[in-house]
């Protein structure tokens, strides 16, 4: 049997089960998350971090580090870190999220975050690694590389379009690439080809 990462609430008509406490890290992980979500669109990244973290201390007194519930705040909480330039603990929160994803999640959560590490990977330098992730769900499961994109819907490869310099991030419109290509993807594959460029020269001395 497949591991079941959703972890249902505990049983209340066990004498040990206590109601208050588990009350208290339910709403105390709802209400972390709801604020490292605010801190992240206000671009507070270490605030935003740090409450994530809260978010999970309080999740984990219910729920396993391997559950649906934690998958959310170690998505959130790298995605913070990864604009904060913090990228391998960005690495370290994705990978905790992704198998739980893949494993039991709704597969948006799931495309998100291999898009989520397609940007680590670019961040990184790693462009083939960026195009493998994000490909992995090119049936029906990849989402705009966009992430403001307004379709907050997955797609099959084909209906996408990929960046024409680097074949590594995938866009639903032209409007959402060059939305990204303005805000975020620009240096990062310039660099790439200004690499490509050098490396080329080198061989050619
Ligand atoms: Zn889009
Ligand atoms: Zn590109």
């Amino acid at each position: 049997m497949p591991p079941a990462y959703y972890h249902p609430p505990p049983d209340p008509t066990n004498p040990a089960f206590n109601l208050e406490a588990y009350m208290a890290a339910t709403i105390g992980g709802v209400d972390y998350s709801n604020e490292a979500c605010a801190a992240m669109k206000a671009g507070r990244f270490e605030e935003s971090i740090a409450l994530h973290q809260k978010a999970l201390e309080h999740k984990l007194r219910f729920h396993p580090e391997a559950s649906i519930q934690a998958a959310i705040s170690y998505n959130g909480m790298g995605e913070a870190m990864l604009r904060a330039g913090k990228l391998q603990e960005a690495d370290e929160a994705f990978h905790k999220a992704l198998p739980v994803r893949e494993g039991d999640g709704p597969v948006l959560d799931a495309a998100v975050t291999r898009d989520n590490i397609g940007q680590l990977r670019e961040a990184q330098g790693r462009f083939a690694e960026a195009r493998e992730i994000r490909i992995r769900g090119s049936g029906q499961q990849m989402v705009c590389g966009y992430y403001y994109c307004p379709n907050s819907r997955t797609f099959a490869q084909r209906e996408l379009k990929a960046c024409g310099a680097c074949q590594s991030v995938f866009y639903c419109s032209k409007e959402c690439q060059k939305q990204d290509w303005t805000k975020r993807h620009k240096p990062l594959c310039q660099a790439r080809q200004a690499e490509g460029q050098s490396s080329n020269q080198g061989a050619g001395q």
